[in-house]
């Protein structure tokens, strides 16, 4: 009775959990889905208002992961990754206003909320892949968070070898410093002679290239489209509502969004019988999200550098998700919708359109209006919020409703990442680095520079990943 995953697209075959974690894009170039959702009722969800983190998100994944892993195993998984962020809470909330929360998802390892999931991926696929007696190889393309949290939720794993590329002296120093200070055999940094999009190209041909890794080795990607990083993400929407004892009443969140992939864990949540008011759309000006909602047209426009950069993109990968659902979960429909977007941009239907719109909100900052609002919370509350957060709180208040539901905004990173953004707000204090990372840069750097050549790319792969 274990949970079966189904392409979008309609045309792959059904994967079981343990195939969909090793799976990237489906065979047809949809993304996985479950089959099916497990429903908590107020009675359960009262039970699991006194849980810790772990024990909550044990209950959460457990019906997903169904018979692939053990209860005994999946409880000490889940112990071990939630013991790498530094506060007991996992992820404590701070009250900004009578109805406004911050929920921090920074206090993990490289101090943004991709740790919550990478660094249970890498457990999860390790333990998988010790069961099989196979190793396999790790590839991504980073402009900034999601490598460093990749490199350290796999640090410790015996099964997997990790290459990730950046591009060369275009990564911010602390961003850089975050993946090349990790010092272990199995992990890869390599600098690319080139540009973010370069170094993604590489890594798509990659997927679909002849293999070239030795002993027929497995290569697998651990970008937002993962399902098992959508998976871990539901978890903490509980964690914060049941944690403000809003059972019987609605909470909504707000959340800054670029590839879609942690307001979708969002939507399965209110699915699963999270009491959810609306889910808002935070978004820079890249803001093909907000355009969806407000026109009805999903199209992509050129991107736009912005003070928040880890949500500009021009794509939203996982809003195809929300479409297949909008479409029914017509595989055959959302093909033909996927095909009218990427030719000329697809005007949603008015029923579709409405369905969103009953649960999501949204709300665009510019790069002025983010400093204003950086400057506006330091202010009012003597807290430091960074870039991407500060589109967040200042949606949350620009959707208010007037009906005073309480609504959390999810701080996606710490301050201290994205200190351009801090000093462009003038507010004159400077975000601190937490204890463990404040000698980051005296650290001893590893990573080796190459040419931006596929061929150069993945000969290094294969000479350098573990026998
Ligand atoms: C990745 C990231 C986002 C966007 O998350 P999505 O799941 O792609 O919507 C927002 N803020 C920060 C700091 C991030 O690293």
């Amino acid at each position: 009775m274990s949970i079966r995953y189904v392409s979008t697209r309609g045309k792959a075959a059904e994967l079981s959990f343990e195939d969909v974690l090793l799976a990237g894009l489906a065979a047809d170039g949809g993304l996985y889905v479950p089959t099916s959702l497990p429903t908590f009722s107020q009675s359960q969800l009262a039970a699991m208002q006194d849980m810790t983190y772990p024990e909550l998100a044990y209950e959460i994944i457990a019906p997903f992961v169904g018979d692939c892993i053990a209860e005994s195993d999946l409880r000490a998984i889940l112990n071990d990754t939630y013991a790498e962020f530094r506060h007991p809470a996992v992820a404590p909330l701070v009250q900004l206003e009578h109805n406004q929360w911050v929920l921090e998802l920074f206090q993990g390892p490289t101090l943004a909320f991709k740790d919550f999931a990478l660094q249970l991926l890498g457990r999860l696929l390790d333990h998988i892949l010790a069961r099989r007696g196979e190793k396999v190889v790790i590839m991504g393309a980073t402009s900034g968070d999601t490598g460093s949290a990749a490199i350290e939720g796999c640090k410790r794993c015996d099964n997997i070898d990790i290459f990730i590329l950046h591009p060369h002296q275009r990564v911010s120093e602390v961003q850089r410093r975050q993946m090349t200070t990790v010092i272990a055999p199995n992990i890869h940094n390599i600098a690319v002679q080139g540009n973010f999009d370069d170094c993604q190209a590489m890594v798509k041909s990659s997927f679909v290239a002849a293999p070239f890794l030795p002993d027929g080795r497995r290569l697998v990607a651990v970008n937002s489209i993962n399902w098992a990083r959508i998976m871990a993400q539901i978890v903490y929407y509980f964690y914060s509502a049941l944690a403000l004892g809003r059972i019987d009443k609605p909470t909504s969140f707000s959340v800054p969004t670029g590839n879609f992939g942690d307001i979708f864990a969002g939507y399965l949540a209110k699915k699963m019988g999270l009491p959810i008011d609306k889910l808002i759309i935070a978004t820079n000006r890249n803001d093909v999200l907000h355009r969806v909602l407000t026109e009805g047209v999903y199209s992509r426009l050129t991107l736009e550098p912005s003070l928040s950069p880890s949500m500009d993109i021009t794509i939203s990968s996982n809003f195809e998700r929300l479409l297949f659902d909008l479409a029914g979960r017509d595989g055959s429909l959302l093909n033909e919708w996927m095909a009218t977007f990427a030719d000329r941009g697809l005007a949603l239907p008015d029923a579709a359109l409405s369905d969103a719109r009953v649960l999501f909100a949204s709300h665009r900052c510019s790069d002025s209006e983010t400093c204003d609002e950086i400057a506006h919370i330091w202010s009012r509350n003597g807290y430091l919020v960074d870039p991407h957060t500060a589109i967040g709180t200042k949606a949350a208040r620009a959707c208010e409703t007037g009906s005073g539901t309480a609504t959390v905004t999810l701080a996606t990173a710490h301050p201290a990442k994205f200190p351009a953004a801090i000093e462009a707000s003038g507010i004159g204090v400077e975000a601190q680095l937490p204890s463990h990372l404040a000698d980051l840069f005296e650290r001893p750097e590893a990573f080796d520079v190459l040419p931006n050549n596929l061929s150069d790319v993945q000969a290094y792969m294969a000479t350098h990943c573990r026998a």
